[in-house]
């Protein structure tokens, strides 16, 4: 099979159909018809084997996660996901392989009308790079840097379990088999919360995806809004699956400081919260205040009695992997 067979076969199905692609995939580039009184929102990310996903991670897994990474991007900044280039290096020409990655890239492409515009595709170690374009209207972009003293911080669904699965993949903790299966499926396909930052563009100050683990991407949003924060460890939502091992001895780090998650850490003004808290219960999907902005620099993490946790303490690394 060549090049252009690999593209007509796989990659050029793995889209969404869209009015406002004038030239997709098959020519030079492509062209788009764009919109009045929007801004266009683009973001890339890129997934090596090994590195961003095990080795030998299910191919549909591998297309998911290489979409759904970069909708979480334009989901924490508000925006509408309109289209997307794929770049791949592939070690070879496996049929199963492509038919898989294409089948969860497509699914994914489908439910949230993101057409594939193009790409390229070159031999190589595993790697795809995905580019996204998107759409919000003009001046709405959700941002890192709109937190405000005495603003709340929530975040979206539960956190931990995809670094819980890095943690029983490596068998550094025995949990149940079931339970190995629900963490995998949040490391293996998370999902993006599209349909949230969209709502959240009229209620949110500032908002982030969480890739990094909450500590370091709510370090983020406080560093550009240039404020401080106290954050509640007893507040911060877990799994069942979760909690179960957080009492067998995992503790807290994983669902802290652990990456992976693709939920959305915002912050609201007080008298949103009603509006955050009815916004999320139409879509279905938890939100949880953790927290407080507050003027004092620095991520303050507290346990039930108030005492600071320190989450960089040694004890909890071996949960961190250099990943990144
Ligand atoms: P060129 O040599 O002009 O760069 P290519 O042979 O690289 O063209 O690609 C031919 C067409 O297929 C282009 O429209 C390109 O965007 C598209 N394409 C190539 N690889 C991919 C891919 N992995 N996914 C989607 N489209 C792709
Ligand atoms: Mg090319």
């Amino acid at each position: 099979m060549d090049e252009f067979e690999i593209i007509s076969r796989y990659f050029a199905t793995a889209t969404s159909p869209r009015p406002d692609v004038v030239i997709g995939i098959g020519d030079d580039a492509a062209v788009l018809e764009t919109r009045a009184g929007h801004q266009l929102v683009v973001t890339t990310d890129m997934l090596a084997e090994g590195i961003h996903f095990p080795t030998a991670t299910e191919p549909d897994a591998v297309g998911h996660k290489a979409l759904a990474v970069n909708l979480s991007d334009l989901a924490a900044m508000g925006a509408e996901p309109a289209w997307a280039t794929l770049s791949i290096a592939l070690p070879a020409v496996d049929p199963d392989w492509l038919e898989g990655f294409v089948d969860g890239f497509a699914r994914l492409a489908l439910e949230h009308g993101v057409a594939l515009i193009g790409g390229d595709t070159v031999r190589g170690p595993l790697t795809i790079s995905v580019q996204l374009i998107g759409w919000v209207p003009r001046g709405r972009a959700l941002r890192r840097d709109g937190a405000r003293v005495g603003d709340d911080i929530f975040v979206s669904g539960a956190l931990g379990d995809a670094a819980l699965a890095l943690v029983a993949a490596d068998k550094r903790m025995d949990i149940a088999a079931s339970d190995v299966d629900h963490v995998r499926r949040a490391l293996d396909r998370p999902t993006p919360r599209v349909r949230e930052g969209i709502a959240l563009r009229e209620l949110a100050s500032a908002a982030i995806d969480i890739s990094d683990g909450l500590t370091a991407d709510l370090g983020h949003i406080l560093t550009a809004s240039g404020a401080g924060a106290t954050v509640s460890l007893p507040r911060v939502p877990v799994s069942e699956v979760y909690a179960r091992a957080r009492d067998a001895g995992l503790g807290w780090g994983p669902a802290v400081c652990g990456g992976d998650d693709y939920e959305l850490c915002f912050t609201a003004a007080p008298e949103r919260s009603a509006g955050v808290h009815a916004a999320m219960r139409v879509l279905g999907t938890p939100v949880t205040r953790v927290g407080t902005i507050e003027g004092a620099p620095g991520l303050r993490i507290v346990d039930s009695e108030g005492k600071r946790v320190d989450f960089d303490a040694a004890g909890y690394d071996h949960f961190r992997r250099s990943r990144r």
